[in-house]
């Protein structure tokens, strides 16, 4: 079975939101920084004063790997792509795009949000935007 997420207090609530199809960013209440991994204090400055703020689901891909020999979980979706996306609110963050050829993938590639349904958890995945 592929692998499924296994949140810490910090990103439990990021996690949860995940399950019900929402995508947020973590955000600093004082200096305004937005961030990722989601964690209790700002990166930025310290504060404690962080909420989840809905993200919009757009970003672009900002590097990306094609995996040609997944391990066993993923072996039979080999050739697929990993991708490090920059969200519209700033942070980055890795999932799989998934496309029907990883041709398809390049630098700047606009993408969307979508999830993929693990068992009882949802996971965060990016299809190329114009497909939405
Ligand atoms: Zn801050």
């Amino acid at each position: 079975m592929k692998p499924i997420a296994n949140p810490t207090p910090d990103t439990q609530a990021w996690f949860d939101l995940i399950d019900q199809g929402r995508l947020t960013v973590p955000r600093c209440l004082d200096c305004g920084d937005t961030f990722l991994y989601p964690r209790m204090c700002c990166p930025a400055c310290g504060s404690r004063s962080v909420e989840l703020t809905p993200a919009s689901g757009r970003g672009i891909v900002d590097s990306f790997v094609v995996n040609h020999r997944g391990p066993a979980a993923f072996a039979g979706e080999a050739p697929y792509v990993l991708a490090l996306v920059r969200l519209e609110e700033g942070p980055r963050m890795m999932a799989n795009v998934v496309v029907d050829d990883p041709a398809r993938v390049g630098v700047d590639l606009p993408v969307a949000v979508t999830f993929e349904q693990r068992g009882e958890r949802k996971v965060v995945q990016f299809v190329p935007a114009e497909v939405q």
